[in-house]
């Protein structure tokens, strides 16, 4: 009897839909928007009612507060499913947060580029049919001191026409120890594979020599190919051939040398504190034919597979029909070529490719950005329920790249009295800009490494949200 009193008290659509919020939010969202999001809160109601969370007692309060629900709801219903999220992780190559940030005048220049026409293909002097690779072969040149220089989607399609153009059907001759595995499924002997080469491992896993990839050459072999293993190192008892000593051997039997660098780092990162990571100058200098890379891991720019090196086999690559299949767009240009001026000027370059920026950030500058966001934090919270304190961490740099690296940081550690951690890190991580933060030991981290100072109020937002929802205030 009284259930069904509730029951009749529930709003019906088109009352709601007269509500003032409502009337404002339609003119901000489509209606099935609002209409779809208005039936389900009501079934909520029900839901509630029938389960008896809901009684005589609360149900104005509820009744009151659907208005908001809604457009809580609407909003989150009408808001892109790829969104910004602020990383608080403190993993600055982030491959599940989509890696490198990139730099905002760099942007301006994809947005000029992808919102007018361009001469994407198009030769300005000669007024003939151009080529797409052209735009980015000098200045990956330059930087890198190789002959030639060409781009694809990204690193793994680049490991796959390398090999596809000098090793179709031959041997390729691979340490066994370089036999890795990176994350989202790139596996060294799959894509050998898919690119039609057939992979020859020599050596063991701790221990290959120079008399291991002799031994394996015959009239079949096509290539030699060093693979960086970026995301694991093998400790102790280990050997591997440098490139020094497969230059040596490459030469006396003229067999083309490729290397898989993986991050594809530009400049000396030791210069920061960092550990040295061999850069693809180096590669190019000690005579690699070719080198390559990824775009958007310690480069710091978009998705993208850099290939350098030789300029008769890039030659040979750009004819190949499966550059065809794998061809970056002009976005990948445009981002690529803005990213890479910068690094003509390497304090601009450090200053600019966000990257670089955040693996070279001072401990005063962390500190700095610390002392802000706790101030900021404490203002706008109550002591009573949370506890806000900057502490000592280590940052990663991601992606694969330098993975024995601990950069020590600073981080914002937030633990709660009496509440739940958990639905408060959920919360975070459902704001409408999405806080991705680290729970360890019943606290919540938020590494200043990753985060913006442009991002604090945000942050400050969220917190509170989150606060209050697991209090269960609205
Ligand atoms: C990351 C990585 C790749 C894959 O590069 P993507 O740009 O993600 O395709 C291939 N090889 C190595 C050694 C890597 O570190």
């Amino acid at each position: 009897m009284e259930k069904r009193n509730l029951f009749s008290l529930i709003p019906k659509v088109d009352e709601l839909l007269k509500e003032p919020l409502m009337t404002k939010l339609l003119d901000k969202l489509p209606r099935v928007v609002v209409v779809d999001s208005i039936r389900e809160e009501i079934q909520f109601l029900r839901e509630d009612i029938k389960n008896n969370f809901i009684t005589e007692k609360n149900i104005d309060k509820r009744i009151e507060k659907l208005p908001r629900l809604i457009e809580k709801r609407a909003n989150k219903k009408n808001s892109f499913k790829l969104k910004k999220v602020i990383n608080g992780t403190g993993v600055v190559i982030h491959t599940n947060l989509g890696r490198s940030p990139i730099d905002e005048e760099v942007m301006k220049n994809v947005l000029e580029i992808s919102s007018n026409y361009s001469n994407l293909e198009f030769d300005l002097e000669s007024g003939k049919r151009g080529s797409r690779y052209s735009h980015l072969e000098k200045i990956l040149s330059d930087i890198t001191g190789a002959e030639a220089a060409m781009v694809v989607n990204n690193n793994a399609a680049a490991v796959m026409l390398v090999l596809s153009t000098l090793a179709k059907e031959k041997e390729v001759i691979v340490s066994r120890g370089e036999l890795i595995e990176i994350g989202g499924s790139f596996r060294v002997p799959e894509v050998m594979e898919q690119s039609g080469a057939v992979l020859v491992d020599v050596g063991t896993t701790n221990k290959t020599h120079i008399w291991d990839y002799e031994k394996a050459i015959n009239e079949e072999t096509g290539a030699f190919l060093k693979v960086h293993t970026s995301n694991y190192r093998i400790l102790g008892f280990t050997s591997s051939v440098s490139i020094e000593e497969l230059y040596e051997l490459k030469n006396r039997y003229s067999i083309p040398l490729v290397e898989d660098l993986g991050s594809g780092v530009l400049i000396d990162l030791s210069k920061y504190g960092l550990e040295y990571e061999p850069t693809v100058q180096d590669s190019i200098r000690k005579g690699v034919d070719i080198v390559t890379f990824s775009g958007d891991k310690l480069l710091g720019g978009p998705q993208a597979g850099i290939i350098v090196g030789k300029k008769e086999y890039i030659d040979e690559m750009k004819n190949n029909p499966l550059t065809r299949a794998i061809r970056v767009d002009k976005f990948t240009i445009s981002a690529l070529e803005a990213t890479l001026k910068l690094y003509l000027d390497e304090e601009v370059m450090k200053e600019k490719v966000p990257t670089i920026n955040m693996l070279t950030l001072s401990q005063g500058e962390l500190e700095d950005k610390a002392n802000i966001l706790k101030e900021k934090l404490k203002y706008n919270m109550n002591d009573k329920d949370i506890n806000i304190e900057i502490v000592d961490d280590y940052s990663e740099v991601g992606g694969g790249s330098l993975p024995l690296e601990k950069l020590p940081t600073k981080c914002i550690c937030i633990s709660l009295k009496d509440l739940s951690v958990s639905k408060f890190e959920k919360s975070l991580r459902n704001f409408k800009i999405p806080i991705i933060t680290r729970v360890y030991k019943d606290k919540i981290y938020i590494d200043m490494r990753t985060i913006r100072e442009s991002d604090f109020d945000t942050i400050v937002k969220g917190v509170l949200e989150a606060l209050n929802e697991v209090k269960g205030v609205f």
